[in-house]
């Protein structure tokens, strides 16, 4: 599942796999997971994630096929933050040689759309508490809500910068393929929601 910072892919992907019944497998997740012996890898890549960077290409590719080699994965997965490169995309299809077909849905989401919804995160002061929009202070404790650290303008900037540098080359590797789909993310989440499980039946059948 492909899409910029802010257009819900997370949240897609995770409901997507649970009415699939197969595992979300995140990059950030599995890096956070992973238990990676050297210590100083595991440094550089939280210090280069913190900073709104990429980790390196080989680092993560060599988690994602452990990932995948997983019992839970035979039946399938989404992938949720891989593949952010072209050098990450095309060792997935040598990973993926006996598993086809590899189903590419790209959530497209207008770029004013995407710095209104990251500038709009907040959460909780005292307990750190995610905060919908429609919420003026904490569900959880009544804190005062500020602004994610990590969505200050000029950070949300940057994302959307990353993003479009390096990984919308990805989409156009997977657009001209005919598992490629494309659906529109400026829309509700229950239609964004309608709208990929008929993309994905549509390559692969199911509902
Ligand atoms: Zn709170």
């Amino acid at each position: 599942m492909l899409g910029p910072p802010g257009a819900g892919k997370g949240t897609q992907a995770e409901r997507f796999a649970r009415d699939r019944r197969v595992p979300r497998v995140s990059t950030g997740d599995v890096l956070r997971q992973a238990q990676i012996e050297d210590e100083a890898t595991h440094r550089r890549a939280k210090l280069l994630m913190d900073a709104g960077h990429l980790v390196d290409d080989d680092l993560v590719i060599g988690i994602v096929r452990h990932r995948l080699a997983a019992p839970d994965a035979s039946a399938g997965f989404v992938l949720d933050g891989f593949p952010r490169t072209l050098l990450q995309a095309e060792p997935l299809d040598h990973l993926l040689d006996d598993r086809q077909p590899l189903v590419v849905v790209d959530i497209e989401v207008p770029e004013a759309t995407l710095v209104d919804r990251l500038r709009s995160r907040r959460v909780c002061a005292s307990c750190g508490t995610p905060a919908t929009a429609a919420l003026m202070v904490c569900g959880a404790c009544g804190g005062k809500l500020v602004p994610r650290r990590d969505d200050d303008f000029a950070v949300v900037q940057e994302r959307l910068r990353v993003y479009a540098e390096q990984s919308q080359p990805i989409v156009e590797f997977y657009r001209r393929r005919p598992t490629f789909r494309s659906v529109d993310g400026d829309q509700p989440q229950e239609s964004v929601a309608a709208d990929i499980a008929a993309a994905v039946a549509s390559v692969v059948g199911g509902r």
